[in-house]
């Protein structure tokens, strides 16, 4: 909605809060910034809309692949990835609420192991990691604004139970997903959610799981339609088990009528971490929209749970195998692939990310493209990984911002690579630790020692050589 009339709020004194660093967003890369900030020994505020921490991986991306060099075979695979992100797999799976890394014989993506983790666990373990770094969180809480000093942030806005705050920190993260603090900032920003239908579901998505599935039934009765994807293991040594199948409606014209009339992919993937369960279920098909609008995120969201409501009935009433199943979970937010990019000093491009181009000033190896399995020309090549430069997280024209997760890298076929559960960690443990120093120095983004930065994060267990 657009308005044309402007009313003028009357200025008035709020309490003010005041810490090192600002993380707008506990998602999947704020969580990781917020405990890697704290660890390295800066007060950290977190804030986050929701009233649970784990944004994304917990509402869709929880199929994580990618703490391994591209490769197709296990035996040959080479960890990449270690740091939080790593240590938080572990502790999932300690909890007994991950598969631990299974092997991804007759999978289609090039990625030698495969880890799921269950999202509820998932809310559990982040929370425990946050309380104990010792971070300020605050759930259902907006970040909504920022007073600017030329191109320095002065302070974070926040609204909450209590009223509005103004949070005045060192240094702020941007970890909001649409770039809510940059936005607020008036930093320069791109969409690159138009093309996102011809990559990949659509720049939105809404993930759902459906219990009372006979899993072996629909693979039996419905043999030209359903097929199994990568290795069913059991349960074993507290890890959960992992079955998987696919249904491609589109293999036999005319035989699912009902489930053709519906406005989904050409297949869904069942994925399952409980018995009889589908636990993710992803192919609601996303609307085209900029879901970083308030509007449009309300209607879209609004859309996909009708949608969702309307996938689960036809299954039921018209797929063998599907006869006793029912919605079991939804996520609590619409999950977003793509909205706004801000523009940062270095921006990856898909021909670095394909290269495996290595940079002076990394962070983080990464390996992982979801566009492999569809595109093999999209296959990061030998030796199946790229370093993600220090710049990639340092928007133009603010010198106490950092940016991480999927708010940055504007082309969209690197976009499908950066964007995954843990690129965005490995730029949230480094925004974390960057920004704490940069607070604990007095010194401003672009001024931080770049061989300081590198062995802190070595010191915390981040791989950048391998
Ligand atoms: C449907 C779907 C399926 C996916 N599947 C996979 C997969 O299988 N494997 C994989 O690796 N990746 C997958 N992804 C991609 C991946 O999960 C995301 O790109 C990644 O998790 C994004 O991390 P992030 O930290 O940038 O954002 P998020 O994890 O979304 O975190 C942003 C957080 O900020 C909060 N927030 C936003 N604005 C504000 C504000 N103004 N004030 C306070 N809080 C705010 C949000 O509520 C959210 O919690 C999927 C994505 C989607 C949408």
């Amino acid at each position: 909605m657009k308005t044309e009339k402007y009313y003028c709020e009357p200025s008035k004194q709020i309490p003010q809060i005041e810490t090192d660093v600002f993380i707008a967003g506990a998602g999947t890369s704020g969580c990781i910034a917020a405990i890697a900030a704290a660890r390295t020994g800066a007060k950290v505020v977190l804030v986050e809309k929701l009233p649970v921490p784990g944004g994304t991986y917990t509402n869709g991306g929880i199929g994580t692949y990618s703490f391994y060099a591209a490769e197709t075979n296990p035996e040959r695979a080479k960890r990449i990835v270690g740091g939080i992100a790593f240590e938080l797999a572990q502790r999932l799976e300690a909890a007994g609420g991950a598969t631990g890394f299974v092997p991804t014989a007759n999978d289609h993506y090039h990625s030698p192991y495969r880890f799921m983790a269950d999202h509820e666990i998932y809310k559990g373990v982040i929370s425990e990691m946050l309380i104990e770094a010792g971070v300020t969180v605050f759930l259902q809480t907006m970040f909504c604004g920022v007073a600017m000093e030329e191109e320095r942030i002065m302070a974070a806005f926040i609204e909450n139970k209590d009223g509005r705050r103004a949070v005045i920190a060192k240094q702020y993260i941007d970890a909001s997903g649409d770039g809510d603090i940059a936005k607020h900032a008036g930093l320069e920003q791109v969409e690159n959610w138009q093309n996102y239908d011809q990559v990949c579901g659509g720049p939105t998505g809404l993930v759902f799981g459906m219990n009372g599935i006979d899993f072996d039934r629909v693979i039996a009765e419905n043999p030209e339609a359903a097929f199994p994807l990568g290795t069913t293991i059991p349960a074993r040594d507290g890890k959960l088990p992992i079955q998987r199948f696919a249904f491609a409606h589109t293999a036999v014209p005319g035989k699912y009528k009902k489930v053709e009339e519906l406005d989904i992919n050409f297949f869904t993937s069942f994925q399952s971490i409980h018995p009889n369960e589908a636990t993710y279920i992803n192919n609601s098909k996303g609307v085209m929209t900029d879901a970083s609008k308030a509007e449009n995120l309300s209607h879209a969201e609004m859309q996909m749970r009708i949608k969702i409501m309307k996938m689960a009935r036809v299954f039921k009433e018209s797929v063998p195998g599907f006869e006793n199943s029912y919605i079991s979970w939804a996520s609590i937010q619409l999950g977003i692939r793509a909205s706004k990019i801000t523009i940062c000093d270095r921006i990856l491009t898909q021909q670095e990310i394909l290269e495996a181009t290595r940079f002076e000033d990394e962070i983080g190896l990464y390996g992982f493209h979801d566009l492999s399995p569809r595109r093999p020309e999209c296959l990061v090549r030998e030796p199946g990984f790229y370093g993600m430069p220090y710049k990639m997280l340092l928007p133009k024209k603010c010198s106490n911002l950092y940016m991480a997760g999927r708010c940055v890298t504007v082309d969209i076929e690197a976009h499908m690579s950066t964007r995954n559960t843990v690129s965005c960690m490995i730029m949230g443990q480094a925004a974390g630790v960057a920004a704490a120093m940069c607070s604990i120095k007095g010194c401003d983004t672009r001024e931080l020692d770049y061989s300081e930065l590198r062995k802190t994060l070595l010191e915390q267990d981040v791989i950048l050589e391998a």
